[in-house]
């Protein structure tokens, strides 16, 4: 007798749900996207025990006809999916038919629907898989799925659930982004007696930001619109899944197709250790993405230091047969079909809002993402299930220190890149005003004023953008390393050395791409002896050097010669920076594009020509300096991510005074 059996249902649906239920999170992650593709308008999750004790979801979408309803605890069973084509283009949550049954073999779960089409409901209880009870019951339209004691049948995964706090986190984490995802549905969610999120619905994704977030928040943020983009496809499609292999698509498809991107995402000075603040959906499913988290990294490249992060909502619609969401069974991660159009359109639309929105950093404590006062309780809790399972970093350290209690602080930032810096042991500049005064004894000061009232009317609203530059007036400088000014809105201050770095930068950038960067022929050639893996790595890119401006030839065993060198940089400096870029390109070639080691490039030269600090500076040089600023692209950070600029607005300083 043969040896090999197929396995009951039970004990494949208990395999299944190891893959899709992972923790309670998981469950409610389940759940709530049946809801949605139920059609539901309001979702109402509630939990105990992080959801161990309890998970309920509740919704008024369509429900389900007694039939289906015990349909749906089979494996495989799906109202999404007809047949194998259908697969190439899902545009619901679900597909796989896979959940509730894997949820109902490790939990004790009540389900309680009503269809329309039926006069009364269903009531159904599974325990550990086995179908206790079935019955019709006297119910509201809509669905209502209740979970208790997951994994009281599975120790050893009750045994890896983390703190219940932890556990609830991740929930708070998922039902707050998907409520950001449909700001047109009303969500809910409550764990015991406490309410963590509760939006109702709104016209605008900005809206919901507001809601769920707090106005501090969404200041911080650059919002970027609906950007679109017809993409001219390759001639030979990529094979999609294997599983579909043998469906042959038809020879007419269009040759174009058409990509959406709209969300938010945060302004550079908005730095996260970690990657717990970034959010994609694709096609409504909230997923975790390689390809899509390396094209918002490469969007912030030269604005932000390599080991931050930002903060990011980012919706990309597309074709459904663009995406192959079949990849995983938790169906949170996706295949593009064409991945690095994906990415570089992802990477040139926020890199185009970046520069459109040029705004500056701020002097206040605002420009931390967390804490906002009028945020929901749920978007303070620091965990994000995605981003923790793509690495297993350490969650957010910066939880909820109180904003107000901030100071800013004017030390300078660890050197990113190799400019010079200066050891400011001074005490940190408090800007910050104490505790405020309540709001009727401020009143009565008001009136009361003896330094005269400031009118409303001179009071600017926030600017923030870089823009307002072009009309500064320098004052001075701070320790001749920084420039202080005066504008319209309030007082800046701007570091010199990267003010120049930025300039330089982007002029050698644009040289660059004309094909015409000012050269200097040196009187003597230049002879730099190199270690063999610099060998190595000037080889590779020797025509990337000629192209920024230098002028190279081997010159005998393991050295060349430097003939010419872009007009900037000074001939003692040439040496350093032709090994500084051996350097850059030894990291680069691991993987990094051509498009970021050109700019590291140009990044280099502009650093090693730029102003350095402790440079006196005449007024007419100040003065050009912040007119040449303004006139950049992206005056907001030097080209190591460093910031520029920092603002102290007329609407803070009057703050500062009590005069507002
Ligand atoms: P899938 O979502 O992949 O189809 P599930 O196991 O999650 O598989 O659900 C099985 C089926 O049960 C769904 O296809 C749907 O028809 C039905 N269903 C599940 N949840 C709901 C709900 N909240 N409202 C209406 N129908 C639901
Ligand atoms: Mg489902």
């Amino acid at each position: 007798m043969g040896r090999i059996r197929i396995l009951p249902d039970q004990v494949a649906n208990k395999i299944a749900a190891g893959e899709v239920v992972e923790r309670p999170a998981s469950v409610v992650k389940e759940l709530l996207e049946n809801s949605l593709d139920a059609g539901a308008k309001e979702v109402r999750v509630e939990v105990e025990s992080g959801g161990r004790r309890l998970i309920r979801v509740a919704d008024d979408g369509c429900g389900m006809l007694r039939d289906d309803a015990l349909l749906a605890f089979e494996r495989h069973a799906t109202s999404k999916l007809r047949d194998v084509k259908d697969l190439l283009s899902i545009a619901t949550l679900g597909f796989r038919g896979e959940a509730l049954p894997s949820i109902a073999s490790v939990s004790r779960l009540l389900l309680e629907t009503r269809s329309a089409e039926e006069t009364t409901g269903t009531s159904i209880e599974i325990a550990g898989g086995k179908m206790l009870r079935c019955e019709e019951a006297a119910l509201g339209g809509g669905t209502s799925i209740t979970v208790r004691d997951l994994f009281y049948n599975v120790p050893a995964r009750r045994k890896f659930l983390r703190t219940e706090q932890t556990e609830l986190a991740h929930i708070a984490s998922l039902v707050t982004h998907y409520s950001l995802a449909h700001p047109d549905k009303t969500f809910h969610l409550t764990s015991g007696a406490v309410e963590l999120l509760r939006v109702t619905p709104v016209g605008t994704m900005k809206e919901r930001v507001y809601q769920v977030f707090g106005s501090r928040v969404l200041e911080e943020l650059v919002e970027i619109g609906v950007r679109e983009k017809e993409i001219l496809l390759a001639p030979a499609p990529v094979a999609p899944a294997e599983a579909i292999a043998e469906y042959r698509r038809e020879p007419d498809d269009p040759p174009t197709r058409l990509f959406r991107l709209s969300g938010f995402f945060s302004r550079p000075q908005v730095q996260k250790g970690n990657r717990n603040s970034i959010y994609v959906f694709v096609n409504g499913r909230l997923i975790r993405d390689r390809l899509i988290l390396h094209a918002l990294s490469s969007a912030y490249h030269n604005l932000m230091p390599p080991a931050a992060y930002p903060f990011a909502l980012l919706f990309l619609e597309c074709d459904a047969e663009e995406v192959d969401v079949n990849v995983h069974p938790s169906k949170t991660e996706v295949r593009f079909r064409h991945g690095s159009l994906v990415h570089d359109f992802v990477r040139d639309t926020l890199r185009e809002r970046l520069m459109e929105s040029r705004p500056a950093p701020a002097f206040s404590p605002r420009a931390t993402v967390h804490a906002a006062p009028a945020e929901q309780p749920a978007a303070r809790l620091p965990y994000s299930e995605f981003s923790q399972m793509l690495e297993n970093e350490a969650p957010v350290g910066e939880t909820l220190a109180a904003s107000g209690a901030a100071l800013p602080e004017f030390t300078l930032h660890p050197a990113a890149g190799p400019a010079p810096r200066l050891d400011f042991s001074a005490p940190p500049l408090e800007v910050t005003p104490g505790p405020a005064p309540s709001g009727k004894l401020m009143r009565s000061l008001a009136a009361h004023d003896p330094h005269g009232e400031f009118p409303p009317e001179a009071v600017p609203a926030p600017e923030m953008s870089l823009s307002a530059l072009s009309d500064l007036r320098p004052l001075g400088q701070i320790h001749e390393s920084f420039i202080v000014a005066a504008g319209r809105d309030g007082l800046w201050i701007v570091d010199q050395h990267v003010a120049h770095e930025r300039i330089l930068f982007e002029q050698v950038m644009k040289q660059r791409a004309a094909g015409r960067v000012e050269m200097q022929r040196l009187l003597m050639p230049l002879v730099v002896q190199l270690t063999a893996g610099q060998q190595i790595d000037y080889a590779r890119i020797a025509g990337e050097l000629h192209a920024s401006g230098f002028e190279t030839e081997p010159f005998g065993n393991r050295t060349i010669a430097i003939k010419a060198a872009p007009a900037a940089v000074s001939a003692p400096d040439l040496e350093k920076i032709l090994f500084e870029i051996l350097e850059i390109a030894e990291g680069e070639l691991r993987g990094a594009s051509l498009d970021d080691l050109r700019r590291n490039i140009c990044a280099s030269i502009a650093c090693r020509a730029a102003i350095k600090i402790n440079v006196r500076l005449d007024a007419a040089k100040m003065e050009w300096l912040l007119r040449a600023l303004a006139n950049t692209d992206c005056p907001m950070s030097c080209p190591h991510g460093r910031p520029i600029a920092m603002h102290y607005s007329t609407r803070e300083i009057l703050k500062a005074f009590h005069r507002i």
